[in-house]
């Protein structure tokens, strides 16, 4: 009588009703349970509990069901990926030479000043990009024109690089909904609801891509616009990835299997994906990794195994690239202080972390700790449309400047520009530019 049966925890991050999706396939569908679904099997436990088993067979042996057929369905499990997973050797995830050859044969061919420019990859996602893109989810757009407005977006993003002149530009990521979902929607392993909304923090919302199977890439993702951006300029174009970590931790996530493994299987993905890119001549390439603090076990006690697969995740989704391609990486605002031998041992050829509103204080950890590869610290806040002053740069520029040593220093924005307008961005870059220069001048006079 004084028993009391719940959920586990609230079904704040449920999404509502499984019923409602429309599109799902209906054998994935017999695999989940949303908040409502969950209900109803809390009904089923206690109707188990109040008048026998047998009362509940019917929904028992659905569920047993359901499960049995997940343990083996072929449209979760595929042979191939899993033994990949398996079969890799010994060291695959290590590049082909240490940090101090890589750079002099990334130097070699990309002839950098010193100070190198860059940005972090995405550039305004203006109201016509996203009425491009729902017209064409809608079918009011043809592929055709929407291959031409994307381009003409990425053609313009170039051009503005080219008159700052962006050391290494990007190419703005106009195509992309989100820096999860368009990989997502790539890979085979994933899937997406119609109305999984779930509340992120205070009045936000997200509708998280699903990893439902073992992940696999059964084509190029990001070639075709990379190398379409590649075309426009004579530098050196940064392609750009979402991190193993940060593709499952801003996901629903299979059960069925550690979270190392699909962490490690979307890293290979990403491997296809940076090998290919190589191979069309992209050799600067980020793999975004926001995610890996906040994807940190609770316990203190899990964290040196976490941070071991998380690290080696994103080492491999790297691996076999040639000494001369460069890989960057990126992360947001994040505690970082006590795991920065794991942040080194990833082994990016450059990071690019926020440090401009905590007044470069992350940096000063980073140089106290001697990171050391390549660093660029934001030198302005993203989140505001504020332009900053040049002064103001330069003296987060010259704090940066007496951390680290200048040869390993870039100079960057402290996020993607997504959120920006077009005008403040281009007055922002500008002023960046300008104080690059100034101590690019001063330096040279040394
Ligand atoms: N490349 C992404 C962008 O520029 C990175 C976003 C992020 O750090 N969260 O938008
Ligand atoms: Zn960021």
């Amino acid at each position: 009588n004084n028993l009391w049966i719940a959920p586990s925890c609230s079904l704040l991050h449920s999404p509502q009703d499984l019923a409602v999706e429309e599109k799902l396939d209906a054998e994935i569908k017999s695999w989940m349970a949303f908040a409502a679904q969950k209900l109803v099997e809390l009904g089923v436990v206690k109707q188990a509990l109040a008048h026998g088993k047998d009362s509940v067979k019917e929904a028992i042996a659905a569920s047993d069901a359901a499960a049995a057929d997940r343990a083996t369905n072929k449209k979760i499990h595929n042979e191939a990926v899993q033994k990949r997973v398996a079969d890799l050797p010994e060291g695959a995830d290590q590049r082909k030479s240490p940090f101090a050859e890589r750079i002099k044969a990334q130097q070699a061919w990309m002839n950098l000043p010193v100070l190198p420019t860059t940005t972090i990859g995405s550039f305004p996602q203006t109201t016509e990009i996203r009425q491009a893109r729902a017209a064409f989810k809608k079918g009011e757009l043809s592929a055709a024109d929407y291959d031409a407005a994307m381009k003409k977006e990425i053609a313009y993003c170039v051009e503005v690089q080219e008159k700052l002149e962006l050391d290494v530009p990007v190419h703005g990521e106009a195509e992309r909904n989100d820096m999860v979902e368009y990989f997502g929607e790539q890979l085979a392993g994933y899937c997406f609801t119609q109305f999984g909304w779930v509340q992120s923090y205070g009045s936000r919302c997200v509708k998280p891509p699903i990893i439902f199977g073992d992940v696999s890439r059964p084509e190029p993702m990001t070639v075709y616009w990379s190398s379409y951006a590649q075309t426009l300029t004579k530098r050196p174009m940064k392609g750009m990835l979402t991190g193993p970590v940060t593709m499952f931790k801003w996901s629903f996530v299979r059960d069925d299997v550690p979270l190392s493994v699909v962490a490690k299987q979307i890293a290979l993905a990403l491997n296809d994906e940076v090998l290919d890119l190589e191979k069309a001549g992209i050799k600067v390439i980020q793999i975004d990794e926001p995610a890996i603090r906040e994807a940190m076990p609770l316990k203190k006690a899990q964290w040196d195994e976490y941070l071991a697969w998380a690290c080696e995740s994103f080492r491999l989704s790297s691996t076999g690239a040639e000494d001369s391609t460069q890989i960057h990486t990126h992360m947001c605002y994040s505690e970082f202080n006590d795991i920065l031998p794991a942040i080194a041992s990833m082994d990016a050829d450059v990071i690019t972390i926020e440090t401009s509103r905590s007044d470069m204080e992350l940096l000063t950890a980073f140089g106290d700790f001697k990171y050391p590869n390549d660093i660029g610290p934001g030198v302005y806040d993203i989140h505001s449309p504020r332009v900053p002053t040049a002064a103001e740069v330069e003296k987060l520029l010259r704090k940066a400047m007496e951390v680290v040593p200048v040869e390993r220093l870039w100079v960057n924005p402290d996020c993607g520009l997504k959120t920006r307008g077009w005008k403040e961005t281009v007055e922002q870059l500008e002023v960046m530019m300008e104080v690059t220069k100034k101590l690019r001048a001063e330096l040279a006079a040394k």
